[in-house]
């Protein structure tokens, strides 16, 4: 499961892994021991798609251009 690294230390493998009280982006953050690296499971985060993302659009999307009529003679 791909990790992203909070705290990067060289760590040799033969660290272990606890489990610490702090979460980032609703991931538990895990911490090895042995190097005090910090990291997460990106697959033990909160999808994005949980979020309500129906945010109302601003309307002024309107094209303000109107058809244009072609300038004909307007009388004799
Ligand atoms: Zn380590």
């Amino acid at each position: 499961m791909p990790a992203r690294y909070l705290t990067t230390n060289p760590c040799e493998d033969a660290c272990g892994t606890v489990e610490t009280d702090r979460r980032v982006e609703d991931a538990p953050v895990y911490r090895c021991p042995g190097c005090d690296s910090e990291w997460i499971e990106l697959g033990e985060r909160t999808p994005p798609a949980s979020r309500p993302t129906t945010a109302p659009r601003p309307a002024a999307e309107r094209t303000a251009d109107a058809p244009r009529r072609p300038a004909g003679p307007s009388g004799d």
